[in-house]
């Protein structure tokens, strides 16, 4: 689960990490009241959205007055901010985060994330900070250190004094930035985040060190034990379709092919993606029905993979292993009726009496299911189906 920017920092802030001072607003006169409080006289007009690059988009502004103030936050609420990290379509902002200007030094990258390969956290550090990370590791990946933290030893000052010598750091910043890594490692661990990134950490004139941005991702299979913060949920930021996909207990991920994919078991799921891909095709979605794959999931997920407009073409996959064939078609079929499916539908049904669920299928008469008897063939027509090669 994703947080935005002001709800990140209020987190951070809880565990000793200084940020510049800030307040959210959802309109333009709250914005102007924000700013006036924060005191000063530049601020910064951030939109807030679940997604980084605001900056280079537009949707980091500098304010050099009350109007500035009130004419970008009017600019941007309401509008559609589109980043590298956004579709084409971009992200419609619905609140700003009202900021005071700092004066910045000097700019670095850190963030603390799981490494899966080692199975350790990881301190992520480069001395180019504000800039997209990901170029950064592409073409001058030396400019990035790596730390990994055993989690049975936890942060030790020795890994803040790695990262501190990597970035190039002057021994007088070195203790503040030795206990402002201490506390990041804090919130990464006491929130199961998956990451917690800073970009940028900024030293400032007066050489101390400011979390400039904030991003936190949470680990979604540990929510059940923070309550306060999947409070912080923002369905609007979200997609509608993996919403109420979780709702359903269903487990969907939206992605941008146009052949819908409804399975039982993640294995199999992914399998049919690829395969999908092998025949040229592009899938729509991830979608892992579970064990069950009854008419009232089947329909669900018919309804779930056609909320993207995308999708030309639906591809079920069913290994009948505990559940039986037969009842799946049936199931299929019944779903069919509940859900309004315009758009052919390829069913594969193997394992147990997957013969029964063929002829059922085939008498049902319903002219968009294409009955298949194996995987690659069910892939090759659905990806037909869907308009062919993409
Ligand atoms: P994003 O990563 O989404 O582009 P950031 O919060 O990192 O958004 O802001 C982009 C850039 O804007 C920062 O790298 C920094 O240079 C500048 N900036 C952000 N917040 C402030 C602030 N409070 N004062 C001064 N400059 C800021
Ligand atoms: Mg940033």
């Amino acid at each position: 689960m994703n947080i935005h920017e002001y709800q990140a920092k209020e987190i951070l802030r809880k565990y000793g990490i200084s940020t510049p001072k800030g307040e959210v607003a959802f309109n333009a006169d709250e914005a102007v009241q924000n700013a006036k409080k924060l005191g000063g006289s530049v601020w910064v007009v951030k939109a807030q959205i679940h997604a980084g690059g605001r900056g280079l988009g537009g949707g980091v502004k500098l304010a050099k007055s009350l109007d500035e103030v009130k004419s970008l936050t009017n600019q941007m609420i309401g509008s559609r901010l589109v980043t590298h990290q956004t579709t084409s379509e971009g992200k419609e902002v619905k609140k700003v985060y009202i900021e005071e200007g700092v004066n910045i030094k000097q700019e670095f990258y850190i963030s603390i994330a799981l490494n899966r390969t080692l199975e350790m956290p990881m301190i992520i550090a480069s001395s180019s900070g504000g800039t997209d990370i990901e170029e950064i590791a592409k073409h001058t990946p030396d400019k990035i250190a790596k730390i990994c933290i055993d989690p049975t030893i936890g942060f030790q000052k020795f890994h803040g004094k790695e990262a501190a010598f990597k970035l190039g750091l002057s021994v007088e910043t070195m203790n503040d930035f030795v206990e402002f890594v201490s506390n990041l490692y804090k919130t990464y661990i006491n929130n199961d985040a998956d990451m917690v990134e800073i970009n940028p950490l900024i030293l400032t004139e007066e050489n101390k060190f400011l979390a400039l941005d904030a991003k936190i991702n949470f680990d979604d299979n540990a929510l059940v034990r923070h309550k306060d913060i999947e409070s912080l949920r923002d369905f609007d930021e979200e997609n509608e379709a993996e919403t109420e996909a979780k709702r359903s207990n269903l487990s969907y991920v939206k992605l941008n092919g146009n052949v819908g994919c409804m399975v039982n078991g993640a294995g199999l799921a992914m399998a049919t993606m690829d395969i999908i891909k092998y025949e040229g095709g592009e899938p729509a979605n991830f979608l892992d029905v579970g064990g069950g794959a009854n008419p009232q999931t089947v329909a669900k997920g018919f309804e779930i993979i056609l909320k993207d407009k995308n999708v030309k073409a639906i591809f079920i996959n069913i290994f009948g292993g505990i559940v039986r064939c037969d009842r799946v078609a049936n199931g299929i079929l019944e779903a069919a009726k509940i859900t309004q499916v315009n758009v052919p539908i390829v069913v594969r049904l193997d394992g147990t009496n997957a013969d029964e669920a063929k002829e059922i299928l085939q008498k049902s008469g319903i002219k968009n299911i294409i009955s298949v008897s194996n995987l690659s063939e069910g892939a090759k027509k659905a990806v037909n189906a869907a308009g062919g090669n993409q």
